[in-house]
């Protein structure tokens, strides 16, 4: 048995010049948890070529999507921004991942920390009812340098409000709070900053970061990572994983090369 699916293209929306989504068929027997990633690519001159991705989609959606950077010069990304519908992609069989809600202690707030395309698990986990059941209030933060690059989440949550099921959900647990760090928009400035500054509660009138209640997910550059683990821990949160669930998870959205 092959390591990887191949899959079909079915759609491919490009968002911006450093960013695309597509998506693809799904295997029956690609299983895996909302939140978690997988190995996927390309088959280049015979051989696979793969990165891990996290899903974009639902565990309980048909189709797979996933959410892209475009590195210009990047080994897969200056192939697989190319792709078209029906074109071939490959996807490992093995779907793994720290950001998965069995990760965290229970708590009555889950906060979605990412930057961007590390919104890509969160946009699985709030398709996720399960999401909803666990937390009384969800709110995911998407941080960017330029208002272009919050398109793909403004969309997916727009649609998920008019979504019959979720809908109902969202209007009353989720709170989306987009950012950006180099241009005017309504919200302004980097995650950290905004948590310790208290800004963002403050904007989502939402009470202050409290360790009871608040438990979080995190998703994005491994410096921007770094700085909310340390402002997390020095606050006593301690960091989950499978074997011990805490008060916060994280993964990174890339690795520096
Ligand atoms: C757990 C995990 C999950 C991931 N999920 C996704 C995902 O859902 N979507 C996605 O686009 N990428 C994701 N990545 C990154 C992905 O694996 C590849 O790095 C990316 O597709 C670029 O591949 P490449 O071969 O073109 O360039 P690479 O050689 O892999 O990367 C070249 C450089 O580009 C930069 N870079 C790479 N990926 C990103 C990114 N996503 N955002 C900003 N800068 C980046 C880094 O500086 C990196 O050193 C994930 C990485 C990890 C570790």
């Amino acid at each position: 048995m092959s390591a990887f699916y191949r899959e079909k293209v079915l759609a491919v929306r490009h968002w911006t010049d450093t960013l695309f989504s597509f998506r693809a068929t799904r295997d029956s027997g690609f299983r895996f948890q909302n939140g978690q990633f997988a190995m996927i690519g390309l088959e280049v001159e015979g051989r696979p070529l793969l990165r891990a991705y996290s899903m974009a989609s639902a565990n309980h959606e048909e189709e797979l999507e996933f959410f892209s950077i475009k590195v210009a010069d990047g080994p897969l990304t200056s192939k697989l921004q190319k792709i078209r519908e029906g074109d071939e992609i490959l996807v490992g069989r093995k779907a793994t991942g720290t950001l998965i809600t069995d990760n965290l202690i229970p708590g009555k707030r889950l906060l979605l920390l990412s930057t961007g395309t590390g919104l890509a698990p969160f946009a699985s986990l709030i398709k996720d009812p399960d999401v909803y059941e666990r937390f009384e209030t969800i709110v995911l933060v998407h941080g960017c340098r330029q208002v272009s690059e919050l398109a793909y989440g403004e969309e997916l949550v727009a649609k998920l409000r008019e979504d019959e099921l979720f809908g109902p959900l969202l209007s009353e647990k989720l709170l989306y709070y987009p950012t950006v760090t180099r241009e005017p928009f309504r919200n302004r400035g980097r995650i950290t900053d905004l948590i310790s500054s208290e800004q963002l509660f403050n904007d989502i009138h939402q009470p202050p970061l409290n360790i009871e209640t608040d438990r979080i997910m995190m998703c994005g550059s491994p410096g921007m990572l770094e700085e909310l683990k340390q402002m997390f821990e020095s606050g006593g949160f301690l960091e989950g994983s499978h074997n011990t669930p805490g008060h916060f998870v994280i993964e990174k959205a890339f690795v520096e090369r």
